[in-house]
């Protein structure tokens, strides 16, 4: 049965999530010891393709210590969707990546 494998992407990890109709790639992984990134790719069965990207930190036992790590995390992650949502250009049709 290859009804459901033709048409992956080149950089499609070809496994069982392109049965949801999406193709996703192989997990890309940073690992900087007490923080990690797992960033995947992926294009939807719209044809639309977008990076998801899953940070997992540790925190600092403290409370008040904890919650500047949020502060200055969630200021980085904003600041690194922005630059991501500014690089975007809609382009008539659809170009070879
Ligand atoms: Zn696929």
């Amino acid at each position: 049965m290859t009804r459901r494998t033709a048409g992956h992407t080149a950089w499609c990890g070809r496994d069982q999530r392109c049965n949801l109709g999406e193709h996703r790639s192989d997990e890309i992984v940073v690992d900087a010891g007490h923080a990690r990134a797992v960033l995947v790719r992926v294009r939807t069965a719209a044809g639309r393709e977008h990076a998801e990207i899953r940070v997992r930190v540790a925190l600092a036992p403290g409370e008040i210590a904890a919650r500047r790590q949020l502060v200055g995390l969630l200021g980085d992650v904003r600041q690194a969707v922005t630059r991501a949502a500014v690089a975007v250009r809609p382009r008539p049709g659809r170009a070879a990546r």
